[in-house]
């Protein structure tokens, strides 16, 4: 139902290497009703996970397509990420923000910095580290839905993506799952509270306070 925002929506973004924990936190936030936190859902030319749905973890395309997307300014970012392409699709992202709700997203720090030179003071950043390397590749290990030389790749990649975690607005060691999860929790609270994005709804109150 479209509702009248009283604040500005939150572009809430979470990065870490594969394998840190981070598709498990996405779905316990996105399951949350209290959080009311809708996903924006990438597109991706890389190959469908047996586990994965197309149209609900990513849309799957073609290179083609994404192409197109790409060149006709539908992404509001994108990126090369382990040889396969991943963009954001700008008009659901709109679409959500304009409701003044809060969209998440689960992208990398290539289109972190984009979507933050676009957006603004209404992205939040969070990186989630995992506890050490060796919890990182038994992690990867046990999902064993990917190849041992994806595996090996992911890896490698990792080191590089941790070095990334000073852009971030917020640092977590993902060594508790549950703990993480309530650490972003208080995050998001605290971010829907500040007073730049609720000017409208406060000032409106104030007058009404400030009239009795
Ligand atoms: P995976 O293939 O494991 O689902 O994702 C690989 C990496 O791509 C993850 O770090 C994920 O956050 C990132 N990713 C997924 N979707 C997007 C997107 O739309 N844009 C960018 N820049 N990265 C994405």
């Amino acid at each position: 139902m479209p509702h009248t925002p009283d604040r500005r929506g939150i572009v809430l973004i979470l990065s870490s290497p594969s394998g840190a924990g981070k598709t498990t936190l996405t779905r316990m936030l996105l399951q949350s009703r209290e959080l009311d936190l809708t996903l924006s859902i990438s597109v991706t030319t890389r190959a469908r996970r047996s586990s994965e749905v197309d149209g609900i973890h990513y849309s799957f395309i073609s290179q083609k397509r994404f192409e197109a997307m790409r060149e006709s300014g539908e992404l509001l970012e994108w990126a090369e990420v382990h040889g396969n392409f991943y963009g954001t699709p700008r008009a659901p992202v709109e679409e959500i923000l304009n409701e003044g709700r809060d969209a998440l997203f689960d992208i990398d720090y290539q289109g972190t910095q984009q979507v933050r030179e676009k957006m603004g003071a209404d992205t939040v950043t969070v990186f989630i580290l995992p506890p050490s390397m060796k919890e990182l590749r038994a992690r990867l290990e046990r999902r064993a839905e990917d190849s041992r030389e994806t595996i090996e790749r992911r890896l490698d990649n990792a080191r590089n993506e941790i070095q990334r975690w000073k852009a971030y607005d917020y640092v977590l060691v993902n060594d508790d799952l549950q703990r993480t999860f309530d650490d972003l929790i208080a995050i998001l609270r605290s971010e829907r509270q500040r007073r730049p994005r609720r000017m409208k709804g406060i000032e409106a109150f104030v007058e009404r306070l400030l009239n009795e």
